[in-house]
């Protein structure tokens, strides 16, 4: 990247990113770019430049920053009550749990925070499952997942991770995972012995670089699973809530997972709430006292929670991915060729390989910075877009316009 084609940064941006240097732990290797504001699909920086916010906090912002009705049910909540701890009963998780349950078509909805929380959830439940009603042997228990997976950043998260950034440091790990190549059901099916529990699986690879697997794989697995009696759970933390177009990634072959995992965009982008749904026969074997947490199901996320489901049973917002995903598609497949080697486009939601002659992901995305587009590379030479299901088609088109200014040097 040349000097010109570097943003030039004012002096309290500078400050202020020195400040986070000295003092934040470098697990993140951020953007040159302080935020301080944001509406809709928009941020400013401090410096009062506005940027045209694709990657929307990696899904979690799929209702845009600050939607007024998200906003209007926190104020609402705060004014009442923020937190109570599953020591008591509060008047709001019931609701949302009944709504996110029927969005699901599912009994049950175990309420946590974060992402990872709901996959370690999800695991927990699957080991108990299969204890308590599969009548595995104790501790024998094993969970099919697929290469390339990203479900989080915990220790036995990272323990069935390939990718060596994320495990390699941070052993011993937890056993009781096998992994096979993403997008081959058959490989699935070789690797389910009498004590698989179940299988976990993105229903499309977020962190991978938007992984899109072969059509019928989800079929596949749904007919795997139920075949050998092996649970079928669906990390929908990237992938749900509208991003694809329709509510879930599952939809799109029209398969229903046994367990979904859901997070970032349940919170509105304004807190963290994951949860964890399947039916009775399944969440049903936990009991009182073998899990909690002391934020999970507050009223506060709840309330959000709620009006986050609300929004999505009008399917205004999965309409809304559908029609711009399209046009999306439309326009990054004539990049091909033009300084981008491959797209992938699911939904409002894009992996872009970039030609390594133009750059690495990184300096793209530094470029587009420099022209007011906010996105985030991944493994090198792909940058992937997650705009804001709120995004307008005129909005992207100019996005698209300056990412062919940075392909062109
Ligand atoms: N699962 C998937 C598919 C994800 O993409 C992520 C985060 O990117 C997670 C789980 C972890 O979520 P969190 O960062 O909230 O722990």
């Amino acid at each position: 990247m040349t000097p010109s084609q570097t943003p030039a940064l004012d002096t309290s941006t500078i400050r202020i990113i020195g400040s986070e240097e000295q003092h934040v732990a470098h697990n993140y290797h951020p953007l040159p770019v302080v935020v301080s504001h944001g509406e809709g699909a928009w941020v400013t920086d401090v410096e009062g430049k506005r940027y045209l916010d694709l990657l929307s906090a990696y899904s979690a912002l799929n209702f845009g920053h600050r939607h007024p009705a998200l906003v209007a049910a926190v104020e609402e909540q705060l004014g009442r009550i923020t937190l109570t701890s599953r020591a008591f009963h509060n008047d709001q998780l019931g609701v949302f749990a009944a709504a996110l349950a029927r969005l699901c078509g599912k009994d049950l909805v175990l309420p946590m925070n974060t992402g990872a929380e709901a996959v370690e959830t999800g695991i927990k439940v699957a080991r108990a499952w299969a204890y308590r009603v599969k009548g595995v042997a104790q501790d024998a228990a094993t969970v099919v997942v697929a290469h390339g997976n990203f479900h989080g950043r915990t220790t036995t998260i990272v323990g069935f991770s390939d990718d060596p950034l994320a495990r390699e440091g941070f052993g011993p790990f937890a056993p009781g995972f096998v992994s096979v190549p993403f997008g081959d059901a058959a490989a699935i099916e070789a690797a389910i012995t009498p004590d698989t529990a179940a299988v976990l699986v993105e229903p499309i690879q977020g962190e991978a670089g938007i992984i899109i697997p072969p059509v019928g794989y989800l079929a596949a697995v749904r007919e795997i699973c139920t075949k050998h009696k092996v649970l079928f759970i669906a990390d929908e933390i990237q992938s749900g809530l509208g991003r694809v177009g329709e509510t879930f990634a599952c939809d799109r072959e029209g398969v229903v997972p046994d367990v979904y995992l859901l997070g970032k965009a349940l919170g509105g982008g304004i807190l963290p709430l994951s949860a964890v749904v399947a039916d009775d026969e399944v969440l049903g074997v936990i009991r009182p006292g073998e899990h909690g947490s002391t934020f999970g199901g507050n009223p506060l996320a709840s309330a959000v929670g709620l009006r986050v489901v609300e929004m999505l049973e009008t399917g205004e917002f999965q309409r809304r991915a559908a029609a711009l995903g399209e046009h999306l598609e439309a326009k990054l497949d004539e990049l091909v060729g033009h300084g981008v080697t491959a797209v992938r486009v699911a939904g409002l939601w894009a992996g872009i390989d970039i030609d390594p002659a133009v750059g690495t992901g990184r300096e793209v995305a530094e470029r587009l910075l420099g022209r007011g587009v906010l996105v985030k590379d991944t493994h090198g030479q792909t940058i992937r877009i997650a705009p804001p299901l709120v995004v307008r088609a005129t909005e992207l088109d100019w996005a698209i316009e300056q990412l062919k200014v940075v392909l062109a040097g």
